[in-house]
């Protein structure tokens, strides 16, 4: 252990020196009151020192004491359902301990010691095991199975194991390693957070993270593993869509890290969250959810450290063979905590003051995201989806977070405010927003869904950038003059907009849609289209085809109940088609 005495303070920045024995991101107790910091920085015997509590107060000649050990996390039972803190510090137990002004220094577990947890091996003695093998289960929560793993770096025959309740701290299990060496395994393991778990395989994204959004699923689709980012301008409707996400993605494990936004704004997630429903299970969403919050009166140098926590605890999931969902809102206030630390680092600022590694930084969390197959003899496999949610100053995409983040990130869902000002929700804008798992994703969805998904989509997008062209020219000239086969384009992306893209995300069928409701959905829509073209092109009026009594019921289309989709879009279709025919006949008859 090394100590040091402080030099200087500038806020979240402490300089110490004496610190010569002491390791770049060990952890630190800063002064008498033993904040808690990190050491991000060495110069011979100085450590810069980005400490993540309140600094006030602090002085030169206090001591400063290395732990020795990076920054880490608990991983075990007794996370899912938790709000921690950007170091993973219980925000609910160290309000109850010392009311709402968090005292500094103050020390509370993550992982609670007093509680027992039914462990039940699924390994017998003998078994030879090895790192990231499950040797047991523990129910966490209703919906969640907790696996206990093996921790890294240890492997051997299994001497004991023991069912029954234990605490995290306890031995569940004794391996003999080929040395003869006995280790005890508890069910609590800690890993540095700053280091990617590892893992034996990274594989290619190939399945869809099915959301029900039908613009997220059918014309943005992200994969299980893949990486998306969401800017949320002011009221452009960013909560529902995180709420929505969480709710319906097909996600076990959900991760949400609020690495502050508006002080009171992550209050609201600590509100919100809670009192959401898991529409699958019908138990709340925090069965199933861990929260990481910096509450406003943190620093935001802590912010820096919540990004790291939140991973962390998405891979240990993901390890477990879990799919996971992490939510990051918003990477922005991250970045922000980076340029501060920088700024007083006096280090070179790059774009907007922004450090030169802002990139770096952003694509190494990112990184972290991914379909692997987990360490362990069962090559199980696990996914991490990361969305990051970025908060451009005045919605200007072009700014420095913005632009790297759009470099790394395969999605991004355009969140536009005047989409939302127009009431068009999710206001993601279908001209904006790109998702580059397309190709892939088609694929599976084609061979699993329909045939004709691929085209269906594609016409759909296509429809919508034609409108967009079209609409200029109405503008200079008017409707009128547009050619019939130009106005059914119109109506047509008029329809894929308020019938399939507006989903309402308060309405108990709208809220989510199956992919095979949303194929049969589109095809209806563009069968309108179809055939209407046809029909135009054999003279029919327009005025005719726009005003057929079906359109009412393609519109009402998306409140039809699951199953009774079938039953309900074949009529539909079936009337649809009648009814065209029955105005192509008129027409000839016109002119028989
Ligand atoms: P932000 O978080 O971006 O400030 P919200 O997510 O709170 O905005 O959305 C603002 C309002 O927009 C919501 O209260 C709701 O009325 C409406 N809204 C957003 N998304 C939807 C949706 N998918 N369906 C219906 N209404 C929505």
């Amino acid at each position: 252990m090394s100590q040091g005495t402080i030099v200087k303070v500038s806020g979240p920045l402490v300089i110490a020196e004496g610190m010569r024995d002491a390791n770049m991101f060990d952890v630190v107790r800063v002064s008498e009151h033993r904040l808690i910091g990190e050491i991000i920085e060495m110069h011979g015997d100085k450590a810069s020192i980005q400490v993540y509590e309140e600094t006030a107060g602090l002085g030169p000649g206090e001591p400063v004491v290395s732990t020795g050990a990076p920054l880490s996390v608990e991983l075990g039972p007794g996370l899912i359902g938790r709000i921690f803190d950007g170091i993973q510090r219980p925000l609910v137990e160290m309000r109850e301990m010392v009311g709402s002004n968090i005292t500094r220094g103050i020390e509370v577990p993550a992982l609670k010691r007093d509680v027992k947890w039914k462990f039940e091996p699924t390994v017998q003695k003998g078994t030879l095991v090895k790192a990231g093998d499950i040797i047991g289960k523990v129910q966490e929560t209703v919906v969640v199975e907790h696996r206990v793993m093996v921790p890294y770096g240890i492997s051997g025959v299994i001497e004991e194991i023991y069912e029954g309740e234990f605490t995290v701290e306890e031995t569940v299990a004794k391996v003999k390693k080929e040395n003869g060496e006995i280790v005890d395994i508890q069910m609590m393991q800690k890993w540095p957070v700053r280091r990617g778990r590892p893992y034996q395989q990274k594989l290619a994204p190939e399945e869809p993270m099915i959301t029900g959004q039908r613009v997220i699923d059918t014309l943005f689709p992200i994969a299980k593993g893949g990486v998306a980012a969401v800017p949320g301008p002011f009221g452009s409707g960013k909560t529902v869509v995180q709420h929505q996400l969480a709710k319906w993605a097909d996600a076990e494990i959900v991760v949400y890290i609020g690495c502050g936004e508006r002080g009171n704004e992550m209050t609201d997630v600590l509100m919100e969250f809670p009192q959401l429903k898991d529409p699958r299970t019908g138990e709340s969403l925090m069965q199933r959810t861990v929260l990481i919050a910096n509450t406003s009166d943190m620093p935001v140098a802590a912010r820096e450290a919540s990004i790291y926590t939140g991973i962390t605890i998405a891979e240990y999931f993901r390890d477990m063979g879990y799919s996971v969902a992490l939510m990051a809102d918003s990477t922005s206030r991250w970045a922000e905590a980076l340029r501060e630390m920088s700024g007083r680092l006096e280090e070179m600022p790059g774009e907007e003051g922004y450090p030169a590694y802002l990139a770096s930084r952003l694509a190494q969390f990112y990184e972290r995201a991914g379909r692997v197959i987990s360490l362990g003899t069962d090559g199980r496999e696990g996914a991490l989806t990361a969305i990051g949610a970025v908060s451009p100053p005045g919605g200007d995409l072009s700014e420095p977070v913005t632009q790297a983040t759009l470099r790394i990130v395969k999605v991004f869902w355009g969140l536009d405010s005047s989409l939302a000002y127009r009431r068009h929700f999710p206001a993601i804008n279908w001209l904006e927003s790109y998702s580059l798992y397309l190709d892939i994703l088609d694929e599976w969805i084609s061979s699993r869904i329909a045939k004709d998904w691929n085209e269906l989509r594609a016409d759909t997008m296509r429809l919508l950038q034609e409108e967009a062209e079209l609409e200029e020219i109405v503008r200079l000239v008017g409707v009128d003059a547009l050619s019939p086969s130009d106005r059914l384009v119109l109506e047509a992306a008029k329809s894929i907009r308020e019938d399939y893209l507006h989903q309402n995300a308060f309405h108990d069928v709208d809220t989510y849609t199956s992919l095979h409701k949303q194929y049969r959905m589109l095809k209806l829509i563009m069968s309108f289209y179809y055939l209407g073209k046809k029909a135009i092109e054999n003279g029919a009026s327009i005025k005719e085809l726009f005003e057929l009594p079906v359109r009412e019921r393609i519109g009402r289309s998306k409140y039809t109940p699951e199953e009774q989709v079938d039953e309900v879009f074949d009529k539909i279709e079936a009337d649809l088609k009648s009814q065209i025919e029955a105005l192509s006949a008129k027409e000839v008859e016109q002119y028989a």
